[in-house]
C-alpha cells in the first residue's frame, strides 16, 4: 500500500501528466523509471530480439553502466521524486552486482515507494539469493517485487524461450521467492 505522505507527490505528477496533455506544459518529472541494467540474456525467445543485441555487437557491452555509475544517476534522480524504479534486461539477474544497484537505488533515492525486477527464473536459488540479500539491506517501508515471465502452459512457455526447462526454472524461482 503507498504510504499517505507520498500521496501529495503522485497526485501533483498525475495532475501535471494530464494537463501536458491537453498541450498546457508545466515543468514535471516523471512518477515512474524503467532501467535495462544489461541485454545480456542466457534465453534466445522467439518473441525478443534483446538477446540479439550483443551477438550482433558484442563491443556495445562496453556501455553498459558500472555500479558506480549507477550511484551517480542515483544520486541525481533523487531530485526529480520519482516513487517506482523499474529494473529489467535482458536478464537482469546475470549481473553479479543486481543486489548492490537496487540497495543504492533505495539508498539514494530518499522518496522511492516501489522497485520491481522482472527476471526469466533461470536460477531459482541465485535469484533467492539476491533478494533475500536486498531484502536484508532495504527498509522495510520499500515495495520489492519480482516479476517471473511465463509465457503459457510448460509446453509453449518452453518452446518460446527456447529452453527445455525454462517453465520448471521460473515456477521454482516463483515459489522460492
Ligand atoms: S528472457 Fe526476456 S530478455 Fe531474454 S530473450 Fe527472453 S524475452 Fe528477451
Amino acid at each position: 500500500m503507498l504510504n499517505p505522505k507520498l500521496l501529495p507527490n503522485l497526485v501533483k505528477k498525475i495532475v501535471t501528466a494530464n494537463v501536458s496533455q491537453l498541450g498546457l506544459r508545466l515543468p514535471t518529472s516523471p512518477l515512474k523509471i524503467t532501467l535495462a541494467l544489461t541485454y545480456r540474456c542466457n534465453f534466445q525467445c522467439k518473441i525478443c530480439g534483446i538477446w540479439r543485441i550483443y551477438q550482433e555487437s558484442p563491443e556495445k557491452i562496453e556501455n553498459e553502466l558500472t555500479l558506480r555509475d549507477y550511484c551517480t544517476l542515483f544520486s541525481s534522480l533523487n531530485s526529480w521524486d520519482p516513487l517506482y524504479l523499474e529494473f529489467i534486461g535482458g536478464e537482469p539477474f546475470l549481473r553479479n552486482d543486481i543486489d548492490s544497484i537496487i540497495i543504492e537505488s533505495i539508498r539514494r533515492i530518499k522518496i522511492l515507494n516501489l522497485c520491481t525486477i522482472t527476471t526469466n527464473g533461470f536460477n531459482p536459488n541465485l535469484i533467492k539469493e539476491k533478494v533475500l540479500n536486498i531484502h536484508e539491506n532495504i527498509s522495510s517501508k520499500i515495495h520489492l517485487t519480482i516479476g517471473v515471465s511465463l509465457d503459457g502452459t510448460p509446453a509453449v512457455h518452453n518452446f518460446l524461450k527456447g529452453q527445455k526447462h525454462a517453465w520448471d526454472n521460473a515456477y521454482k524461482t516463483f515459489t522460492a521467492i
